[in-house]
Parts: C-alpha cells; sequence; structure tokens
C-alpha cells in the first residue's frame, strides 16, 4: 500500500512538473523584436510626435492635434510601459558599448567595451546567443554599420568597441542567419571578412534588387548590405532620401522587412526568432544638434517597429515587441529660452537636408567658390550678411530666412562662418569649443539657430545620463512595466523567452 502511494505520488509530480513546464513554455513569445533608438529619450520622441502633428497640418502647441493617432508614434501607443536607468559600471553618461552589453548580455561594463566585465578578463553570451543555443533564428539589422557597438553586442566580445575587424570576425563566426544594414569599417585587415563569411556558407547581397528578392525567396545566412551608404558604413539619414543618387536606398523598415521574412522563412516559424533593430543615427544626428536628421530618423525607426507589429497581427499571441533606447544624447530639450512655453515646429518644415549632407555637398561648394574672396577680410562683421549666396542657402536648404532672426542669432552665425569659411572668428578656444563641439561650425549653429527658433534645445555634443522609456506590446510584455535598470532588460527578454534562468552567462 505505502509504496503504490509513493508511485502515485511520483506519477502526480510528474504530472505537475510535465503541466508547468508546458505552461510556461506557452507563455514564452516565440517571434521576440527587440527594437533599440539609439540616443532616443522621451524628448527624441515628443519632439518626433510634435513635428509629425505639424507636417500633418494640425499644430504642435495643441493636445487635440497632439493626440490624434495619425500624429503619434507607433511606439508610444503601445500598452505596456516602463523606464530604464542608463548608466554604467562607471559612467552616469554611457556611451553605446556598455549600454547593448548590458541588454544584451545583462551585466554593467565600461565604456567602449563589448560583451565582457569591466575589468576586460571575462566574456559573457548574450541573449541572441543565447535564443541561437536554444534553436531559434536570430538576425541583426542597423541603419549603421554592421560591427558597429549596438549591434556588435549582439554577438561579440570585445575589449574595445574599435576592434572593428576583431568585431566583424566574430559576426562571420557567429551562426546567425541574418544581419542586414550598413557595412563594415574595417572589413579587410587583418582578417578578410568578405573570404570568412564566404568560408562561413554567408551569401552578401548589396543591389536593392537583390535584398528585396529576399522576401520571397528567403535564405538562410545572409549579409544584406544597404547599397547606398552615406558616412562610417551607415544608411543614409532618412531625411535625405530625397536627394540624388540616393534612389537605390532601403529604409529602415524595408530592411526590417526582409529580416522578418528571411527568420520567418525555411522552418522559422517553427523554430521562433529573435530580431534586435537598431536606429543608429538617431544619435549621430543628436550629437551633431541637428533635430530634423534626428526626427527623421526617429520617424524611420518607428516604421520599422509598424513592421513588427504588422507580423503580430499575424502571430497575436506569440509576438512579443520591445522598444526602447540606450541613452539620451545631445541633451535635446522640448522648450528653449528663447521662446518659454510656446513652440514652432513649423520651421522646421524648411529643412531639407541632415547636417551630414549639406556637409557633404552645399557646404564644400560654397567654400570653394567663397574662402579666397572673403577671408583676406575675415574680421568684416558682415561678411554673412552680404553673402547672398550663402543667405539662399540658408533660406533654401533650411527654410532660415536672415532678416528673421534676432541681432544676437546674427552674430554667431557671422562668428562660425567667418570660422567655417576663414578658420578664424575672433572667439576664445573655450567659446569655440562650447559654440560648436568639433562640428561644422556654420552648419551647427545653423541647426541650432532653427532648432532653438522652433522651441528644441540641446545642451551637450554627447551623451546624457537621462532614463529612458521602455514601449512593449504583446506575449509576457507586462514584465517591461516599472522602473529598472538597463541590465534588467536583458535579464527580462532571457527570462520571458525561457532561455536562460540567470544572466549573465560567461562564454
Ligand atoms: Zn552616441
Amino acid at each position: 500500500m505505502k509504496l503504490v502511494t509513493t508511485k502515485l505520488a511520483i506519477v502526480v509530480s510528474a504530472i505537475t512538473l510535465s503541466c508547468s513546464v508546458s505552461i510556461a513554455q506557452a507563455q514564452s513569445p516565440k517571434y521576440v523584436f527587440f527594437f533599440l533608438g539609439d540616443g532616443m529619450s522621451a524628448s527624441q520622441v515628443q519632439a518626433a510626435e510634435a513635428y509629425l502633428t505639424t507636417k500633418n497640418g494640425g499644430k504642435a502647441t495643441e493636445a487635440a492635434d497632439l493626440m490624434k493617432p495619425e500624429n503619434r508614434l507607433n511606439m508610444s501607443k503601445m500598452p505596456v510601459m516602463g523606464m530604464q536607468t542608463t548608466y554604467d559600471a562607471h559612467a552616469l553618461m554611457t556611451d553605446s558599448a556598455s549600454s547593448a552589453t548590458a541588454f544584451a548580455c545583462g551585466i554593467k561594463t565600461l565604456s567602449g567595451v563589448i560583451g565582457m566585465n569591466d575589468t576586460k578578463t571575462i566574456s559573457y553570451k548574450s541573449i541572441a546567443q543565447l535564443a541561437k543555443e536554444k534553436g531559434k533564428k536570430v538576425g541583426v539589422v542597423s541603419s549603421v554599420s554592421l560591427d558597429h557597438a549596438t549591434p556588435a553586442a549582439y554577438y561579440a566580445s570585445v575589449a574595445s568597441r574599435s576592434d572593428m575587424n576583431g568585431i566583424a570576425t566574430q559576426m562571420a563566426n557567429s551562426g546567425y542567419d541574418f544581419f542586414g544594414g550598413g557595412g563594415l569599417v574595417k572589413p579587410t585587415s587583418p582578417t578578410n571578412i568578405w573570404d570568412l563569411l564566404a568560408t562561413n556558407g554567408y551569401q552578401v547581397k548589396n543591389t536593392k534588387a537583390d535584398i528585396l528578392a529576399l522576401k520571397s525567396h528567403p535564405r538562410d545566412k545572409v549579409v544584406a548590405i544597404n547599397p547606398m551608404l552615406q558616412d562610417s558604413q551607415a544608411m543614409p539619414y532618412a531625411i535625405d532620401l530625397d536627394q540624388p543618387g540616393y534612389e537605390n536606398n532601403l529604409s529602415l523598415a524595408e530592411m526590417t522587412d526582409v529580416a522578418v521574412k528571411v527568420l520567418s522563412g525555411n522552418g522559422g516559424l517553427h523554430k521562433g526568432f529573435f530580431l534586435m533593430v537598431e536606429g543608429g543615427k538617431i544619435d549621430w544626428g543628436c550629437h551633431a544638434n541637428d533635430a530634423m536628421a534626428t526626427i527623421g530618423d526617429t520617424i524611420d525607426f518607428d516604421n520599422s517597429v509598424k513592421v513588427a507589429l504588422d507580423f503580430a497581427k499575424r502571430h497575436p499571441h506569440e509576438t512579443l515587441i520591445v522598444v526602447t533606447g540606450d541613452h539620451e544624447t545631445g541633451g535635446m530639450t522640448i522648450g528653449h529660452a528663447t521662446t518659454g512655453y510656446t513652440a514652432y515646429y513649423d520651421r522646421l518644415l524648411g529643412q531639407q537636408n541632415s547636417f551630414q549632407h549639406f556637409g557633404m555637398t552645399h557646404w564644400p561648394a560654397h567654400k570653394a567658390n567663397w574662402a579666397a574672396a572673403t577671408c583676406p577680410n575675415w574680421s568684416n562683421p558682415d561678411n554673412l550678411a552680404n553673402n547672398s549666396d550663402m543667405l539662399n542657402l540658408l533660406s533654401s536648404e533650411f527654410g532660415l530666412t536672415y532678416s528673421d532672426l534676432n541681432a544676437y542669432q546674427k552674430e554667431k552665425l557671422e562668428d562660425a562662418y567667418d570660422k567655417s569659411l576663414c578658420g578664424s572668428n575672433g572667439n576664445g578656444t573655450d567659446e569655440n569649443k562650447l559654440l560648436y563641439g568639433g562640428y561644422e561650425p556654420i552648419i551647427v549653429t545653423i541647426t541650432h539657430i532653427l532648432n532653438e527658433r522652433a522651441s528644441i534645445g540641446w545642451t551637450s555634443y554627447s551623451h546624457t545620463g537621462v532614463p529612458v522609456p521602455v514601449f512593449a506590446q504583446g506575449r509576457e510584455a507586462r514584465a517591461f512595466s516599472g522602473f529598472y535598470d538597463n541590465t534588467d532588460i536583458a535579464k527580462k527578454l532571457a527570462d520571458v523567452m525561457d532561455i536562460h534562468k540567470k544572466l549573465p552567462v560567461v562564454k
């Protein structure tokens, strides 16, 4: 009798165990999207929504207009919201390497370090690697180069983010199914990454037709590099896509769509997948204090979130989507000392290109034409005021009418113009550093003035330490509500995906 009771107890506990396992498995999202807006915090999101409101014919000062669904980003309409701290092991202001390590591996580290601890002695597995080991398909998409800090943290462990050839070597050895976005910064030395990719069975696609063909003919192990690379092997700013020569570009949303089709194909819907998508140039636009470059890329990033939402409509009970940023960049604020409680986002509508595009095209052409004639008299206080060619560029490329500016704004533009055109403006070194932060003086001053006239302020050319919102939707999204640390993102993802009990996991 006693024996029977024991056997019964074992059977009952086995049934209980198998039930709890199957419930846990049933609750795990099969398809997980992690969207990372580099440099994106609440200001970048609100600025993008105020811009959309204005572009769509409403007013950025009217709540009824701001709250219309068409003027809202997809991410801010998600049902679950949390907030995360962004500091790293030894800095209140993190960099993208240490923050990505927090998201990917669940550990605090030092700025510049990827997938390792702060003494650079231990390497850790990322949630992407853990997902791959569990049999899921894995994709990594970024609008900047694929060996850049954020994508790198999902497949590489290196002591320095600048070891981009070492990072790319680990990418080629990762076994992941899809990489897409920008190119590689150091592809040939010492290791030839293209050869290594081929040896490891990867195909590299770098025409628009070949990349889009993957949607109807998905294959595993593919690296899709955008045909149009603008700066540092990155995809162009979204605001520049109407410029001549940019026709063969893919948007981040198109690249994300290709990634989803590749990860869904060849058994992917059965296996499940993890896809990380980075909007990397939100950050670059903020470093340069160019609100419209930032807003354009925030909207492009949000359009890629829409691709995941469309996928989730077809797989509503099996999909988890998480959207966040790694830190704020630029100290962007909604409001400025010169505009107080009002806002003029209509003043942004005339900007035709990013600081980057202007700096690669219009500015060098202007400088070549005018420097020799102007610079012998650079201390003349009216070099800019009397140059109709430059005043026309301010108007045509940025929508900035010189006669609308106040005396102080005109003075700042004049100083910056002299510094950029002639190399000198009479300002002290400290003043130049504060005003231009290493960027082309005339261009950063144009965007400063344009942005402040719209009511957007900047306090830094670097990252700042404010917490960052997290938006989530779908299976187990509720795990992302509350206020927590950035390392908790990796831990929560590993937990809800049921890929590992406790992070970090040593390689
Ligand atoms: Zn940055």
